[in-house]
């Protein structure tokens, strides 16, 4: 049986540290984290996750009900819903509105580029998803047939979404992918941005998750 409370308490932190990392303000972003295979904890709707209560998060089941709580659950509950169906693999999905990833989605960019080498080892890519309506099933439909293949995504004009086996691999992921949007946008002010050449990008850990076919000399999806 799981620990419920301490799960609770974990979702808790986790947000804090969003929020404390500007990696959320106000009331941006969502967070869950599974119980079993027929349950997840999610933050409420409308809160602001700097200062979340351990009671806050609701339950859901894994068909969209809601179990437990007085608060309504986040409006995106759809998207974990979706990937929770998708990936079993997943124990912990985080949505976040870091600033400079989400400048990058708001211009279209994906980070889909061999520039560095621990985000191609991570992530292979983090592809950016065609714009759907927050708050909608259409924000899931949109990824869909990325789902399965990657654990980082770019939510076009919206924000990031990162998943993992457990929260600290979700956190530890949405901190990489803002700090690689930070480091993108920086060389790319100094100019001179240089790709990896194809022998190195080969020699990565992550390269076959790209089934060799990495995509070089186009910054964007669409
Ligand atoms: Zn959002």
């Amino acid at each position: 049986m799981p620990d419920i409370d301490s799960l609770r308490s974990q979702l808790t932190e986790f947000c804090q540290r969003l929020y404390d990392r500007d990696l959320v303000g106000s009331t941006e972003g969502n967070a869950s984290v599974k119980i079993d295979l027929h349950r997840f904890l999610i933050t409420p709707t409308g809160s602001n996750l700097g200062y979340l209560e351990q009671d806050d998060p609701v339950i859901l089941s894994m068909e969209g009900k809601q179990l437990t709580g007085d608060k309504a659950p986040s409006s995106e509950y759809h998207l974990h819903l979706g990937i929770y169906q998708h990936r079993w693999d997943i124990q912990a999905i985080c949505h976040a509105h870091p600033i400079a990833a989400t400048a990058c989605a708001t211009a279209g960019v994906a980070l889909d580029q061999p520039i560095l080498p621990e985000i191609i080892s991570t992530f292979g890519i983090i592809p950016l998803v065609d714009y759907g309506t927050p708050g909608t099933p259409e924000l899931f439909e949109k990824m869909v047939d990325l789902v399965g293949r990657y654990d980082a995504f770019l939510l076009k004009s919206h924000g990031v979404v990162t998943l993992g086996a457990n929260l600290d691999e979700a956190f530890n992921r949405m901190e990489m992918v803002e700090r690689c949007a930070r480091v993108i946008i920086t060389a790319n002010l100094i100019g001179n941005i240089r790709q990896l050449p194809e022998e190195i990008v080969q020699k990565l850990p992550g390269f076959e998750v790209l089934n060799g076919q990495f995509q070089t000399g186009n910054s964007g999806k669409d």
